[in-house]
């Protein structure tokens, strides 16, 4: 009977269309498990539309919650306190009467409630996104959140395992050239990777978490086509991203939240907004690449975005560079943007380095950073 009313539930919700909006708003999911009391869980939770959301029954199971189906929705018993989940739009019923709002969702087969839930049955939610801490406890838990974060730190990183296997060889020093795009991506990406792909030539794209939440299918795109995946924030914003090590650390993490979300990927390579100098100082380092991620800055500057459609300045500025670096037998690590400006100098350029005998391969986490502060890490 139980079952019964709770397949009724359940398709109800199927049938609401604020589960698709829910589902599919942009977001962003720094943390890749939640902390239940002192242990560290196996839930994953989805970050939609500005909240943290968790399967119900796999929290119900961590927490020996109780759920009894009932004919409005479900009745959710424990830390010795209950409420009513009810279907529909219809919000939740605490205790004591009082309606709250309480969005839900389906993904995958599970019902999908905010963490939020368990502060109504008295529990306590923590979030910490520069320690990729998120944690739901009541008074049973012994850790306090800072020994919570340090027993379980090596688990608690960012996102990136999902790093794709990329085909990269080593490359010969000074005849490897590694292409890098940033701000991308764009509404001419698209364009970009057709180029790349007549060209057979792969590069690394630092891609800015709202542009990928603005145009996810060129996300998905970049990482089918198997391109390079990196980050360069979230905002581009000098004084949002630079306010703080950990406004930077954040805006690193909620990108790659974004990539994963959107395209189940996840980097490790990091190219900070404007380049690492002067901004990105030694506490900036630390805090970011102690979490794991590569800095990567560039040795050539295309200033594709200051000459725009000056493609014959573009394409002699960036070819004097890489000859002047082939004497010191150092690779070219060439910026350039994902814009439709550089749609015009691209082909030209990749022409004559194929001509010149160079060969493109992808920056991985396992190559020595090239970078303006000499940081190895
Ligand atoms: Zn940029």
């Amino acid at each position: 009977m139980i079952k019964k009313v709770m397949l009724l539930f359940l398709s109800l919700f199927l049938c609401t269309g604020i589960l698709q909006s829910a589902a599919s708003a942009a977001g962003a999911n720094p943390v890749s498990k939640l902390g239940v009391n002192d242990k560290l869980s196996d839930i994953e939770p989805v970050f939609s539309a500005g909240r943290y959301y968790v399967p119900l029954r796999q929290l119900a199971n961590e927490l020996n919650w109780t759920l009894t189906g009932l004919k409005e929705g479900i009745a959710v018993a424990g830390n010795g306190r209950t409420l009513r989940l009810l279907q529909g739009e219809g919000g939740a019923v605490l205790q004591d009467g009082t309606a709250v709002e309480m969005n839900t969702f389906l993904e995958k087969g599970s019902l999908m409630v905010p963490l939020q839930l368990s502060s109504h049955l008295g529990y306590i939610i923590t979030y910490q996104p520069d320690k990729y801490l998120l944690r739901v406890r009541n008074a049973s838990a012994k850790l306090d959140d800072t020994a919570f974060a340090a027993k379980y730190q090596q688990e608690l990183k960012p996102r990136a395992a999902a790093e794709p296997a990329q085909e990269a060889k080593p490359g010969t020093p000074g005849q490897t050239v590694y292409m890098t795009f940033d701000d991308g991506p764009s509404a001419t990406t698209g364009q970009l990777l057709d180029i790349l792909g007549q060209y057979k030539v792969k590069a690394t794209f630092f891609m800015l978490g709202q542009n990928m939440n603005r145009y996810p299918s060129a996300v998905k795109q970049t990482v089918k086509l198997g391109q390079g995946l990196g980050l360069h924030g979230m905002t581009h914003r000098k004084e949002k991203f630079y306010a703080s090590p950990a406004a930077a650390l954040a805006e690193m993490a909620d990108a790659n939240a974004a990539l994963n979300r959107i395209a189940g990927a996840g980097t490790t390579l990091i190219r900070p907004p404007y380049g690492s100098k002067p901004y990105f100082t030694k506490s900036f380092r630390d805090k970011v690449l102690n979490q794991g991620y590569h800095l990567w800055d560039w040795n050539v500057d295309s200033e594709d975005w200051k000459y725009k459609e000056n493609s014959d300045k573009i394409y002699t500025s960036v070819m004097e560079q890489v000859h002047k670096l082939k004497k010191s037998k150092t690779s070219p690590v060439i910026l350039m943007h994902d814009q439709k400006a550089t749609l015009k100098v691209l082909p030209r350029l990749l022409e004559t380095l194929k001509k010149e005998g160079y060969d493109f391969q992808l920056i991985t986490k396992d190559l020595q950073p090239v970078n303006f502060w000499k940081d190895t890490r």
